[in-house]
């Protein structure tokens, strides 16, 4: 089922009032108005089908105030992708309907009912057994699993058909539906954490009830796990977390073990034995030991939350240029499942919008080995912390300093964080594609600031790149701190360089407003550029074409010297 909070997305201002309504509902959801058409929305978004297939994939549950057709339209395209599945409701603008469309499993009917009842409207609900039922067998709450998707829909027909049924085990939230129960009926929902092979009239549930003990110095942990359920005829679906001592924390056989396994990993204080270390974990349960394991298994679902504590998480992550469609999908899941935020205030902004459950940390752009020692002390305590940077990470970025802080700390705490770098589209990656393939062939990056470099390191640097005929990159090429080093660079390329070399810039790639320009060296000035410009220089090889569309092309060959034949 989804947790997470819904976005409301509006076209135009007569919907704000029902909007408002809705938020009262989930006062959480943040309200995205249509630039230029909204006036008050909690946040502007550009174009309508791209922030909402982006919300989609992002697993965010969508609450449009619109026509349902336009909706299905613009999510048509997702929708045979495996992958997120989140609620998908359509709001007449005047609150007078409500029509969940997607995401049965994500709780759709869930929402429609409770948006219709802050809005006094009755849901427009075509799921049948959830008519009948008033709830959604196939759909239990968190804590439970079915155990086959396809089983329970035809048990869900059957009961349609008027077959009736009897509850075995705990089935707290069962207590409300208005289901046709007998206790001598034929048809049956088993709710229990036991090994068990349905009858053909029986619907299995699972409850997510179980933590395995586990030791970093078992080999194949995860198969080990699942040798000891059987072991114990505990079924793998009522898995709900494995425990390892603290002294685990850092292993990679067992974060790869609870990752095989689908399940969190929890750390718990060092036990003399793995039977005290499960006991630890889930106190006042029954441990059963198997396979060199110890399992414990409670009566109700776990609350995962309150058993020990997880490994802490630090993920330096890349956005790219800015686009959204430019974000590599790795750091879309980790901006959905961070606690915190922390990066110079524009990439945070850039990075949302967040959750009201997670904490942005916005700082000056300068204070890189403060807020990397920041991300350290949040991850260290626990949480799951992401430092964000534009383009690349690496490249001129956070990615460097986060290492240094921890190189040069002992803090064993910090050294156990689950830290991952998620690399990103680079801004002069993003501007080559738009201008054509200008770095198409051996290419040099440089930064121009001198803030943390002597600048006679940069001459020097620039003037054997431009001896050695490579095409340039150029970051950070000027900025009101330092207005005269553009020109002095310019002039050590003018050396090695005629006038005539192709240059690429790019402002804002990825953004709005963004702006490419194509010139040349000899015309090149440094009034023309910022420091939100990509500056590229060609090589000797480098040329240009004019397009169709009356642009121009930039590349640099393939070759070099002489052109080959074919
Ligand atoms: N980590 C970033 C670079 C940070 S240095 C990356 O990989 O892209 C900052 C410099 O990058 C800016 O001064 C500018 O030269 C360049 N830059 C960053 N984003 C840009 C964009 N969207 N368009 C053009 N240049 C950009």
């Amino acid at each position: 089922m989804t947790q997470s909070t819904p976005a409301i997305v509006i076209l135009g201002q007569a919907s704000l009032a029902t909007a408002r309504r809705i938020q009262q509902v989930y006062p959480a959801a943040q309200i995205h108005g249509l630039a230029g058409r909204v006036e008050g929305a909690d946040l502007v978004y550009q174009a309508f089908g791209e922030t909402l297939r982006e919300l989609y994939q992002q697993d965010t549950p969508i609450i449009a105030l619109c026509a349902a057709g336009i909706v299905i339209r613009t999510l048509a395209p997702l929708l045979l992708e495996k992958g997120a599945e989140p609620a998908v409701l359509a709001v007449a603008e005047d609150g007078s309907a409500v029509v969940p469309l997607l995401g049965g499993l994500g709780g759709v009917n869930v929402m429609a009912r409770d948006i219709a009842a802050g809005l006094q409207v009755t849901a427009a609900i075509t799921t049948s057994g959830e008519l009948r039922f008033g709830t959604c067998l196939l759909n239990p709450p968190s804590g439970y699993a079915l155990a086959d998707l396809e089983a329970g829909k035809r048990f869900v027909s059957d009961l349609l058909a008027g077959h009736s049924v009897r509850i075995e085990g705990a089935a707290p939230w069962l207590d409300q539906a208005q289901l046709p129960q007998d206790p001598q009926a034929q048809r049956a929902i088993h709710v229990g954490s036991g090994v068990r092979v349905a009858r053909a009239d029986e619907l299995l549930i699972y409850p997510r009830s179980v933590a395995v003990a586990v030791s970093a110095a078992v080999d194949d942990v995860a198969n080990a796990v699942r040798a000891s359920l059987q072991q114990a005829k505990v079924a793998l679906q009522s898995l709900a977390c494995l425990v390892a001592a603290d002294s685990e924390i850092a292993s990679a056989n067992l974060r790869e073990a609870a990752l095989e396994l689908g399940v969190p990993l929890r750390f718990v204080a060092a036990q003399p034995d793995i039977e005290a270390l499960a006991r630890a974990a889930v106190p006042g349960t029954a441990v059963v030991t198997a396979n060199g394991l110890a399992i414990a298994v409670a009566e109700q679902p776990l609350q995962v939350s309150s058993i020990g504590r997880p490994r802490g998480r630090l993920a330096v992550i890349g956005l790219g240029p800015g686009a959204a469609e430019l974000m590599v999908p790795a750091v879309k899941a980790e901006l959905a499942r961070a606690t915190d935020v922390l990066g110079y205030e524009t990439y945070v902004r850039m990075a949302g919008p967040f959750r009201d459950d997670q904490v942005q940390h916005c700082t000056d752009n300068r204070e890189e080995m403060q807020r990397a020692r920041h991300a350290f002390r949040l991850a260290a305590a626990g949480r799951s912390v992401i430092v964000v940077s534009s383009g690349d990470p690496g490249v001129f970025a956070m990615a460097a300093a986060v290492l240094e802080a921890l190189h040069e700390s002992n803090d064993p705490a910090w050294h156990s964080v689950d830290l991952e770098i998620l690399p990103g589209v680079s801004a002069s990656l993003a501007t080559a594609a738009q201008a054509g393939a200008p770095l198409g062939h051996d290419f040099c990056v440089m930064s121009l600031s001198d803030n943390l470099k002597p600048w006679s390191i940069i001459e020097k640097r620039l003037d054997l790149a431009a001896e050695a005929d490579l095409a340039l990159a150029f970051y950070n090429p000027i900025s009101r701190a330092r207005p005269w080093q553009l020109g002095r660079a310019l002039e050590i390329v003018a050396r090695h360089r005629v006038p005539q070399t192709p240059v690429v810039l790019g402002r804002d790639i990825g953004r709005p407003g963004q702006t490419l320009r194509t010139t040349t060296l000899g015309e090149l000035t440094p009034d023309q550029v910022d420091m939100r410009t990509m500056v590229l220089i060609g090589s000797s090889t480098t040329c240009t074409f004019a397009r169709a569309d009356g642009k121009t092309w930039v590349y640099t060959p393939r070759w070099y010297g002489e052109k080959p034949v074919g």
